[in-house]
């Protein structure tokens, strides 16, 4: 077979499904987070958003956007999108992304979820223009941070709610709005079974559950040499949360950076992932070593590699497991 540069061999997949060599079909999903962001997602065929960073929006300005605002941005997303899936995730403010927090450990402290249950002011109008952006297309709300689940319960209530509340009104909404949590925290990860009886799905963030996991700050340079997403504590909690989404019947997805590092394709394949969601330029190279693959050989090479994660071999072994035909 005639061997083309990688870029056009790149640039053919683009209107090819992901779909591995054994048949089974994988979402492979975009994260954004402005709605100018829309035309990468467009470009690179994604099968939609799996993650809209909507805090984003309320950044670099004084006062927040009301509700209105976000409906109408929300709006123009969903029609972008043009029947694809978005994932809105709601506010994760505080930590890296600041709006004036004096804490001293902000990774740690009132943010996402936490600070969204906190002050319900900024909240309640989210949910609200959320819920209303649903009528037009396929929205799937998702909650970040969660880290026990209490906070699952406030926030469905809450939600449930709103739904009565945009009733009332007459307002239009999706009232079977997809509602997922993200598994960032160890301890959300740990108890994964029991987020997922309660939820439409889940999706993992690596970028965060590495970093609690590991005790290193995502944001200090000096403590970058121990960031490793292939730490077997990490492995094991992620396998954990899509065993644990497997077993509920509902889907899982990963939204943080090691979606989109194709040397871990392979790896997460095997362990069952269902939707992998990426910065859109990530996503053909992604999509390149899934249809190049095969879960029924991969499976049981990466469920040895999780039970036997003796130091410096798993490293090995995820390259044995790119360079071989699978
Ligand atoms: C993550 O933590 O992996 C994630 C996707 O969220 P963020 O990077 O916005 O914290
Ligand atoms: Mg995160």
């Amino acid at each position: 077979e005639q061997e083309y540069p990688r870029y056009i061999e790149l640039a053919r997949l683009t209107d090819t499904p992901a779909v591995t060599r054994d048949g089974v079909p994988n979402r492979l999903m975009t994260n954004i987070e402005l709605p100018e962001d829309i035309d990468a997602v467009n470009r690179a065929s994604a099968n939609g958003v799996g993650l809209y960073r909507t805090e984003f929006l309320f950044m670099n300005r004084p006062e927040p956007p009301d509700e209105d605002e976000q409906y109408d941005c929300y709006t123009s997303v969903i029609e972008a999108l043009k029947g694809k899936p978005l994932t809105i995730r709601t506010l994760d403010m505080g930590a890296d992304k600041q709006v004036g927090s004096s804490c001293s450990n902000p990774a740690l402290g009132l943010r996402a979820i936490r600070f969204s249950l906190k002050d319900r002011s900024q909240f309640r109008p989210q949910l609200r223009a959320i819920l209303r952006a649903s009528a037009h297309g396929p929205v799937r709300l998702m909650i970040p941070m969660l880290s026990n689940t209490q906070e699952l319960h406030q926030v469905l209530s809450l939600i449930n709610d709103t739904k009565i509340a945009l009733q009332r009104e007459s307002l239009a909404f999706a009232p079977d709005v997809k509602i997922g949590g993200m598994i960032e925290v160890p301890a959300a990860a740990l108890t994964a079974t029991d987020f997922a009886s309660h939820m439409d799905f889940l999706s993992i963030g690596t970028n965060d559950l590495i970093q609690y996991t590991l005790a290193i700050d995502r944001v200090d340079d000096e403590v970058n040499y121990l960031y490793d997403p292939l730490h077997p504590a990490v492995l094991r909690l992620i396998k954990m949360t899509i065993d644990a989404g497997k077993d509920a019947g509902i889907p899982v997805a990963m939204c943080g950076e090691m979606a989109g590092d194709p040397r871990y394709t392979r790896l997460l394949l095997g362990m069952g992932l269902d939707e992998f969601s990426m910065h859109p330029t990530a996503l053909p190279e992604v999509k390149r070593v899934i249809n190049s693959s095969s879960i029924k050989a991969l499976a049981p090479l990466v469920r040895e590699l999780l039970d036997n994660t003796r130091p410096g071999r798993i490293s090995e072994r995820i390259d044995s497991l790119n360079k071989n035909t699978y």
